[in-house]
């Protein structure tokens, strides 16, 4: 079957639109990413039975011989290449964007929803769902499950993993299964179903139960990760419940789709008191984490001196963006800073320990004992002791990074050891080799650090003239010699960001030959075919890498 057969054949079939006109391949070419691949069409499903029908054929096309594949897209804002195919994109955001339901504990929704649209409905009710990422205004619920996002509040909530309780899914053969918690018994009722939904319950109970304790051994110890298959996660040891929906959480589109999701959610804090710490002296670090780890701040976050004199640089612009009351405060507030920067005295480290309470009363208690916990330590502390005055830290932690893409001209922001973790204990020695790794580097890009320090998640996005030949084949050379420290220090390679078409080739790196084998195995019996997303979590190359990077100037 031809692509153009291909095209009809969807079209006729579905309620939704199909497209292949240049602007549309343009953006579902793109994420934000390094890499464009141009997919043969868009289709933007109306509803499950749209989706259905859209894998059917995909996949009858290639069981007839067709070299055929889709990718699921939500908002496109995915920093890996997940959502980019060459093949069929099934876009969520135009049609199957509803908030079906807001509970009193939890909210069902369908994945093109954006997530400021979802918070909306959610905060009716006084809830959240505290894994948000800071991409919140730009991002869709489809990826933030698909990628098991996370962010600043995730240090005390969790990822989205966490939250995910139901999903409803179309499996590669355009079936559809609703992924749960199951009883034992209930999972054998699976095993005997003679469909694609009972040869995956029969082939991933037979695995769990065959490698469990290789999947315990190599179950990432840091607290966040969103690389490989998250087999460590599908049975509950508690409850003895089976739950695939865990599985299909983070794994990028490459299992199933999901097309309704039922999610947990919290009732946020109503007061916040900040502890704001100015590190010069590294080796300290992981002292200060862990003593401020004991009064549980809901989010610790840091940025590093690049990010801060960038900031300061950049101010005039970030205040443009403002109207001219918050600009004219927010200057003033900014007094200290562009002085710090004026006299050389910039940190090396600046860190934020937000906690979260019903009264501010209690927020501020516990930001004072944390910051008489380090009385005896060489740092500078200070308490912001609300929202408004912690706001300016906030700007320079979220917005920093933007600020650095939209003025630097001609530079890409180009993620390639955008999103590792490494166990906080580890900070003295890894961080001294990590600066002195970029150092090296330091013709071929402009780079600033930031991150959850409470969890060991950095941030480290490069601008990068990526027209240039000698700055691309820097990706290839610096990303193995990053992650080879991380993976020494125990940590692993992506918290939040997940694999994409940039990390599956460093999985065996990171989880051995053996468990890689069970990633392939996972994927066989949910994607015989291999039409979900090829080259994500499986099967992916430094090749692709290599072929599929932008090679023009911004
Ligand atoms: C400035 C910036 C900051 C960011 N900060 C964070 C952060 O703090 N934390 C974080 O986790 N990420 C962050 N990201 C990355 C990204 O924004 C998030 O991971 C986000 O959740 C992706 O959502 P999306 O709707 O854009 O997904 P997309 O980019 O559309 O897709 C992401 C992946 O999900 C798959 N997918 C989408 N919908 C479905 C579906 N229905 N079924 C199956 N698979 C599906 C896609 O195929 C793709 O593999 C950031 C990105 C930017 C640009």
């Amino acid at each position: 079957m031809t692509e153009f057969d291909l095209k009809k054949e969807i079209a006729g079939a579905i309620k939704g639109e199909v497209k292949d006109d240049a602007a549309t391949l343009a953006i579902a070419s793109r994420d934000t990413s390094l890499f464009t691949l141009t997919p043969e069409l868009v289709v933007c499903p109306k509803d499950t039975a749209d989706v259905q029908a859209v894998v059917k054929m995909v996949h009858d096309a290639k069981a007839a011989g067709a070299d055929v594949c889709l990718a699921a897209r939500a908002a496109g804002t995915d920093m890996s290449g997940g959502p980019l195919t060459t093949g069929v994109v099934i876009s969520f955001t135009e049609h199957l964007n509803r908030v079906l339901e807001v509970g009193e504990s939890y909210a069902v929704t369908e994945p093109g929803a954006y997530y400021r649209d979802f918070e909306k409905e959610t905060l009716k009710k006084n809830l959240i769902l505290p894994s948000y990422p800071a991409s919140r205004e730009l991002c869709a619920m489809g990826g933030i499950v698909a990628n098991n996002s996370g962010g600043e509040r995730t240090l005390e909530y969790g990822k989205t993993e966490k939250y995910v309780e139901e999903l409803d899914v179309v499996l590669s053969d355009g079936s559809s299964a609703t992924f749960k918690a199951l009883s034992p018994e209930e999972v054998e009722e699976k095993k005997k179903l003679s469909t694609l939904e009972g040869s995956i319950y029969r082939g991933m109970d037979a695995l769990l139960t065959k490698n469990a304790a290789l999947i315990e051994a190599r179950k990432p110890k840091v607290t966040k990760n969103s690389a490989g298959y998250a087999l460590w996660s599908v049975r509950d040891e508690r409850t003895g419940a089976t739950n695939l929906a865990k599985l299909i959480t983070g794994s990028q589109g490459t299992l199933a789709l999901w097309t309704r999701a039922k999610l947990a959610l919290v009732r946020p804090k109503e007061h916040r008191a900040m502890l704001v710490l100015f590190l010069s002296n590294l080796s300290l670090l992981p002292e200060i984490v862990e003593r401020v780890l004991r009064q549980h701040p809901e989010s610790f976050e840091s940025y590093d001196d690049h990010t801060f004199e960038l900031a300061v640089k950049l101010l005039p612009e970030m205040l443009k963006q403002m109207g001219f009351v918050k600009a004219a405060r927010l200057g003033i507030d900014f007094i200290p800073e562009a002085a710090m920067v004026a006299t050389g005295g910039v940190p090396k480290l600046i860190l934020m320990a937000e906690f979260a309470e019903d009264t501010i009363e209690e927020a501020d208690r516990k930001a004072v004992a944390a910051r008489d916990a380090l009385a005896d330590l060489d740092v500078r502390a200070k308490i912001e002791k609300n929202e408004r005055e912690s706001e300016k830290y906030w700007i320079v932690r979220r917005e920093s990074f933007s600020l650095l893409r939209k003025n630097l001209h001609g530079m890409y922001a180009s993620p390639f050891i955008d999103d590792f973790v490494v166990p906080p204990s580890c900070y003295p020695e890894f961080l001294p080799k990590l600066n002195a790794l970029l150092d090296q580097y330091e013709t071929h890009f402009i780079y600033t650090i930031a991150g959850h320090i409470g969890n060991g998640n950095f941030h480290i996005i490069p601008l990068m003239d990526l027209s240039k030949e000698e700055n691309r084949r820097v990706i290839l050379e610096l990303a193995p010699k990053v992650y080879q420290l991380v993976i020494d220090e125990g940590g692993t390679t992506t918290g939040e960001h997940n694999d994409g078409i940039i990390r599956t080739p460093y999985l065996p790196m990171l989880f051995g030959a053996e468990m890689v084998a069970l990633f392939a195995e996972t994927k066989e019996l949910f994607d015989p075919l291999g039409i979900m997303n090829p080259g994500k979590k499986v099967g992916g190359t430094f090749e692709d890498i290599e072929r599929d990077m932008l090679r023009q100037s911004a």
